[in-house]
């Protein structure tokens, strides 16, 4: 291998350990609510880990967790009232919903100012006009991890393999807001390996794992892998087939360790950025 690893685990710990000191500097305790609806295992882990980083870090946090029949009236009252609670600077719903449940209806019952994981229509229109708002937790890591590596991103060629309101749109927005040329691919995409081959910066978020062959990797491009996927025998992988791609990048992530504590990190930042507007 002689790519390097972009660690996301250890600048995750940097950024966590800043806010843990600015949290015990503060009045009033910032507040995080987890919204579970269901009994996913995937989903149970990453709000475990959202609420330990939470606790770590000093702040207020509740985990509700739903049954998975719960009325999709029921979970927007439930929202309502988080809304509504001073206490609770930021809301995330785990995602997804039990298919009764209108995503959409979830998000829009959100308030932008509680929105952490930046969702909401009004999130979302502040990020596409470069205006302050709460940008989604995947993507500001990702970001996170590449300003404090240092890497160069004005006029370099990126690549988002994936295009959901999640990660792909968004990165991708805040990609060309570093001045990147950005190309957005995904599943309709004719020549996916074309477009990586001319990519400095390639980002996978695509859910399929090792789809994003180690040969269309342009040597010394640098790779970000979002992908978290579990293979039959437990282990997590990414979108991304790592050891080739490894011989070819100059920078890549490993899965798991790189983007998935960034997020984290990033949820508890947007958490402790929302109670210090509130005041
Ligand atoms: P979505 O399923 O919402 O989106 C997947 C995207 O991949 C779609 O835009 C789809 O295209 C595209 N796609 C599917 N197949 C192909 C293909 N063969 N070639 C090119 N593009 C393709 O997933 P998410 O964006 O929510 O998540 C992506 C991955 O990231 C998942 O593995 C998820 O678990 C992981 N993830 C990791 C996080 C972390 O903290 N590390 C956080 C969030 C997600 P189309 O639009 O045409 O259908």
């Amino acid at each position: 291998m002689s790519a390097r690893l972009l660690d996301g685990k250890a600048v995750a710990a940097e950024v966590t350990e800043a806010l843990r000191v600015k949290v015990a500097g503060m009045a009033r305790k910032p507040g995080l609510a987890v919204v579970l609806v269901g009994d996913d295992p995937a989903s149970a882990v990453y709000v475990r880990n959202k609420t330990r980083t939470a606790e770590r870090i000093g702040l207020a946090h509740w985990q509700i967790t739903l049954p998975a029949d719960t009325t999709e009236a029921d979970l927007l009252a439930e929202v309502r009232r988080l809304a509504g609670d001073p206490d609770v600077d930021g809301i995330l719903v785990q995602f997804p919903v039990p298919r009764h449940i209108d995503r959409l209806r979830v998000v829009d019952t959100l308030p932008p100012d509680k929105d952490v994981d930046g969702l909401h229509v009004v999130n979302a229109g502040r990020l596409m006009q470069k205006r302050e708002g709460f940008v989604p937790c995947t993507p500001a890591g990702c970001m996170e991890l590449l300003r404090r590596t240092g890497i160069e991103l004005r006029g370099a060629e990126a690549v988002v393999v994936g295009r959901s309101d999640l990660v792909g749109r968004p990165i991708a927005r805040l990609l060309e807001h570093a001045d990147c040329t950005v190309t957005v691919t995904h599943s309709r995409t004719r020549d996916l390996a074309g477009h990586i081959a001319r990519a400095d910066i390639v980002v996978a978020a695509v859910g399929v794992p090792n789809m994003v062959r180690g040969s269309w990797i342009k040597p010394g491009a640098v790779v970000l892998d979002v992908g978290i996927n579990r293979l039959a025998d437990g282990t997590l992988t990414g979108d991304v087939e790592f050891a080739p791609a490894a011989e070819r990048a100059a920078w890549i992530t490993p899965v798991p360790g790189g983007v998935g504590p960034m997020t984290i990190a990033m949820l508890m930042s947007n958490t402790v950025r929302s109670a210090e507007r509130r005041g």
